[in-house]
Parts: structure tokens; sequence; C-alpha cells
């Protein structure tokens, strides 16, 4: 078994980690200063422009795409150390390179699923980074875990579907360059396969109807980073046939194949994020004294730190395992190993984040480190993608049917 990074992969990783310390650690106080200029504090600040451009010239850009026609065709396996180096500033890093979600899933959709027009209209500005997109599925009235209870209807009329429904929580709608929504709803509420109701359609954020109605915040924070999550409104709004994905009841496999790949780079970043926090539990307990003695030589400290390594290390064989798996033998043969990390890693990135707050005292809770808004990213994740309990419990079901008992 070899734990070495391939050569390809280690290039990419020198010239992402020198990306990191030369544009974007630098740039995380420019962005928060011109945000705070900016009319709306959803728009992008323009240093990301900058950060864009020369990340795109070190050949930075789409790395998460396997399809090489498309995106950087790199594997799981090659990509998911890249991702964890960028979730070290998740407010830059992965927009910075074009790896940001919800763009992700959505071009991997588009290049899996849609016509060659989608491809043309939308796929194209995506991956020039060009334009934002959104994924339109949770909705406040219904569990939304569940995602045969969509109740947004998509009525076929003519040549036209017309989509009517409310969603919330809709990831990157609030910034004003988010140009197009691809909605999940139901073109068959009656149908007796219930995984074959719903359909997904593309719905330009101009159209007539569509409205963006408030921001909704996590714990509190704006999350500009992604471009908020919206509550949006879809009136009878109307859009022509050739805007559906796919084909009619196809929406729900479109769903399940949109989230292998997510699951694997949130996770990723997540361990990013992870290692920020011990570098800077690290630093504070070094510099910092108290009664008489640096926090560093206090052996609760030591344990948290310690207990931080021994868990992230754990995590990434775990992460790097299920990418290899991916690419070997498919996202339905990873299907454990998908929901082991999703169920492990954000757990356990919040209890590294929550001690290395307490660490900081008040500084932790402040605006003047990154942990708290990265606690409240990292806590979210046990919701966002399906929470913990279902992914435990599909995966618990898989676990006790290879015992059962045989049927007489
Ligand atoms: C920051 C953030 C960003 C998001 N971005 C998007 C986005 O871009 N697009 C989008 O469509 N959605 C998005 N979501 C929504 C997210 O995908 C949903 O919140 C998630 O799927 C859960 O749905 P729900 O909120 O309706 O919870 P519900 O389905 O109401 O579930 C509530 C709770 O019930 C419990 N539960 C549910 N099912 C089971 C079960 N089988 N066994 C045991 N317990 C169970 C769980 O504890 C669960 O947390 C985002 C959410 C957040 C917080």
């Amino acid at each position: 078994m070899d734990f070495g990074f391939d050569a390809r992969t280690e290039e990419l990783r020198e010239k992402l980690l020198a990306f990191m310390d030369e544009h974007v650690y630098p740039a995380e106080a420019v962005a928060d200063e011109q945000r705070a200029a900016l009319d709306s504090p959803w728009r992008t600040p323009p240093v990301v422009a900058e950060l864009k451009a020369a990340a795109r010239e070190r050949g930075l850009w789409n790395l998460f795409l396997p399809d090489a026609e498309h995106g950087a065709g790199l594997t799981n396996l090659q990509y998911a150390p890249l991702a964890e180096i960028t979730g070290r500033s998740p407010q830059l890093a992965p927009t910075a390179t074009n790896c940001a979600a919800p763009d992700t899933g959505n071009m991997e959709v588009l290049a899996q699923f849609g016509s060659a027009e989608q491809r043309e209209r939308w796929l194209k500005p995506l991956l020039a980074g060009e334009i934002r997109s959104a994924f339109a599925m949770t909705e406040p009235e219904v569990a939304s875990s569940d995602a045969t209870n969509i109740e947004t209807r998509i009525r076929r009329e003519g040549d036209e579907y017309v989509i009517t429904g409310r969603k919330w929580y809709i990831s990157g709608a609030m910034n004003p360059d988010c140009a197009v929504f691809i909605v999940m709803g139901k073109t068959d509420p009656d149908g007796d396969d219930i995984r074959r109701q719903q359909s997904m359609v593309l719905v330009p954020r101009d159209t007539p109807g569509v409205e963006v109605r408030r921001a909704m915040t996590v714990y509190g924070y704006e999350d500009h980073w992604h471009g908020g999550h919206a509550e949006v409104l879809f009136h009878d709004v109307r859009v022509p046939a050739a805007n559906l994905i796919g084909e009619e009841g196809g929406g729900f496999a479109i769903a399940q194949a949109r989230l292998g790949p997510g699951r694997i780079h949130h996770c990723m970043r997540l361990i990013g994020m992870a290692e920020r926090a011990i570098e800077l539990m690290c630093r504070r307990a070094n510099t910092r004294t108290a009664f008489g003695r640096p926090l560093a030589a206090q052996g609760v400290v030591q344990q948290w730190i310690a207990d931080a390594r021994v868990s992230v290390e754990q995590l990434r064989l775990l992460v790097l395992k299920t990418a290899w798996l991916m690419d070997t033998v498919g996202n339905r043969g990873a299907h454990t190993e998908i929901q082991a990390i999703k169920i492990a890693v954000p757990r356990e990135v919040v209890g590294i984040l929550d001690r290395a707050v307490q660490l900081h005292g008040a500084g932790g809770v402040s605006q003047d480190f990154p942990l708290a808004e990265l606690w409240a990213g990292a806590r979210t994740l046990q919701l966002a993608d399906g929470p913990d309990e279902v992914h435990q419990r599909s995966l618990a079901r898989r676990e006790l049917k290879r015992f059962a008992p045989a049927q007489a």
C-alpha cells in the first residue's frame, strides 16, 4: 500500500500551497475590508477577481472536475488533498480556484446530464468563473431530508414548464452573480414510483416570478463567502421545456449522483479547517501565559492538541480511502464509506474547532479570529447534504442486512 501522492498531485499541491501563502491568506483581510464598503454583503469583493486570474494563470482552475474535456481531469484521490488545502481558507480559496459549492455540483450535473444547448448557455460561463449558480431542493414546509416529500410543482404546459413552490437555504442565491437555479420539483406527484416523481429544471434568475425573498442566517452569520443562503419563491415561473435536465422523472437519480462527490469535497475542506484550527491553537498556546506559565504547558491543552492531531490523521485516511474507492469501484461501491465520512468528519471537526475556540478565550468567539465562523460552517454540515441521522440510518440498515437471518 502506497501512502504517497503521485507526481501530478504533488506538483499541484506545491503550486496551491504557494498560491495560498502568496495570494489567499493576504487577501482575507482585504476581502473583509472591501465587503464592508459594498452595497450588499453578498456581492463578491473585487479582490476575488484578482485571485481568480492568478489561480487560472497557475493552472489551479476547475480542479474538482474529473472530466478532462471541461475540467482538470483529476481523480477523486488526486483532488482530495487539494480540496483540503483550499479548506484552510474556505471563504476565499474554493471560489478563487472555481471549486466552490454549490457551483461544483451544478457543473457536474450539467457536464453529466445537460443537453448541448444547456452546456453552452450555462456550463461554459460557470467553468469560466463568469457566473455563479444555486441548487434549489429544500423546502421549509416539508422534511426535506426525505427528497420524496418535495412539494414544488413543475407542470408541463405546451412548450413550457410552470414552476410553483417555496425553497429555503438555497446557497449562493443572495449573490447577484448567481445567474441560474437548478430547481427540483415534482412533474408527476401522483406517480406510483415515488423516486420517479421528481424532475430538475434550469431557471434563469431573471425569469418573471422568481422572488429571492430574504437571506437565511447560519447561527446569525450572513455566510457571505457562500453567497449567502436565500429563501426563494417561484410564483408560476415559466421556462422553455428545453430547460429540463435529463428526462422527466430523473430528478431523484440526478440528485443522488450530485451528492457523492460533493460530500467528499466538503469533508476534505473540513480537514483543512481542522488543520488551521490546530495551527491557531498551537500558536496561541505557545504565546499566551496564564497563572505563570504558557497555556502550552497545561496538560489539558496538550491533550486537546494531541487528540485533534489523532482525529485529523484518522479522518484524512478514511476520506482518502473513500476517494480511492470512488475512483476504483464507483460511487455506489463506495456508498458505506461516503456515508461514514459524512457522519464522522463534520462531527469530529466541530469538536476540534470548539476546543480551539475555548483555548482562545473571548477571542475565540470574536470576529478577530476565524474560529467562530468556521465552527458555524462545520456545524451546518451535520445537516446540509443529509443530516447525520439519515446517513446513520441508511448505513446501519445495510450493515443489519448483511447479517439478517435467512428467510424460510
Ligand atoms: C448552511 C446550509 C446550506 C444549505 N444549502 C442548501 C442548498 O444550497 N440547497 C438546498 O436545496 N438545500 C440546502 N440546505 C438544506 C439542507 O440540505 C437540509 O437542511 C437538509 O437536507 C435537512 O432537511 P430539513 O432541514 O428539512 O430537515 P428535516 O428533514 O426536517 O429533518 C430534521 C431532523 O430530523 C431528523 N431526522 C430526519 N430524518 C431522520 C431519520 N430518517 N432518522 C432519524 N432522524 C431523522 C434529523 O435529526 C434531522 O436533522 C442547506 C442547509 C444549511 C443549513
